[in-house]
């Protein structure tokens, strides 16, 4: 079974690029040691540009490996994007008091994006999550991918799987939130399986052209 290196220590990331690594016969696995490792500051402009950023950074502790990280997030279209490249720091970038002990970041953020929606009627509440996976080895990033996935974001939350604004994005495709998704059927959907199988079509691709040597 192939493995792939993952520059993530998200839980919810891990689960998804499991769920959809099942399919592939692919076995997922986290950067050894990546909790120790020096961080990245993530202050690109776009979701590739901070998914390079960090591929490029972690795989120079992995010599000779093939590492891919992926930067993601939440674009709502009543909010011109918002909060993009922000996700993961929404509540935080407003307010800089550190939370109470007994609410999660998740949590902040989903509690922000509701109140800032507050007054945007039903029609008007469309969005997408993206994902950017880069593809990196020894410092260098050797491809890019990219994933999206269309919702509407509900008034309050629904389902308790997955993370992160999952139980706020509703995918009438299905009728579910993604938090209401098992991990097979999130990857099938999310931006971050189309990102993740777009990767390993370059990979079985790279493979064949070049069975020795991944570029
Ligand atoms: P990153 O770790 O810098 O890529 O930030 C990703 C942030 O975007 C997460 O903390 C979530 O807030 C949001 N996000 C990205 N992908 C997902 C997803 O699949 N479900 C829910 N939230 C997501």
């Amino acid at each position: 079974m192939k493995r792939v290196l993952v520059a993530t220590s998200n839980p919810g990331k891990i689960r998804d690029l499991a769920g959809a690594a099942v399919a592939h016969n692919v076995r997922i696995e986290a950067l050894p040691g990546f909790s120790s490792l020096p961080g990245v500051i993530e202050d690109g402009l776009t979701f590739e540009a901070n998914a390079r950023k960090k591929a490029e950074h972690y795989s120079k502790y992995a010599e000779g490996e093939l590492v891919i990280a992926d930067d993601s997030g939440l674009e709502v279209d009543a909010l011109g994007g918002a909060p993009g490249v922000r996700s993961a720091r929404y509540a935080a970038d407003e307010n800089d008091m550190p939370l109470p002990a007994t609410t999660s970041a998740d949590e902040a953020n989903n509690a922000r994006l509701l109140r800032e929606l507050h007054d945007v009627p039903d029609e008007y509440r469309t969005s997408r999550f993206v994902c950017a996976i880069a593809a990196a080895r020894n410092g260098h990033t050797l491809a890019t991918f990219e994933g999206k996935a269309e919702g509407i974001l509900l008034r309050s939350p629904r389902g308790s799987n997955g993370f992160g604004y999952d139980p706020l994005f509703y995918f009438a495709e299905i009728g579910k939130t993604f938090a209401e998704l098992s991990a097979e059927e999130k990857a099938l959907y999310s931006h971050r399986g189309a990102a993740f199988r777009a990767f390993l079509a370059w990979e079985d691709e790279s493979h064949e052209q070049h069975p020795h040597n991944h570029r």
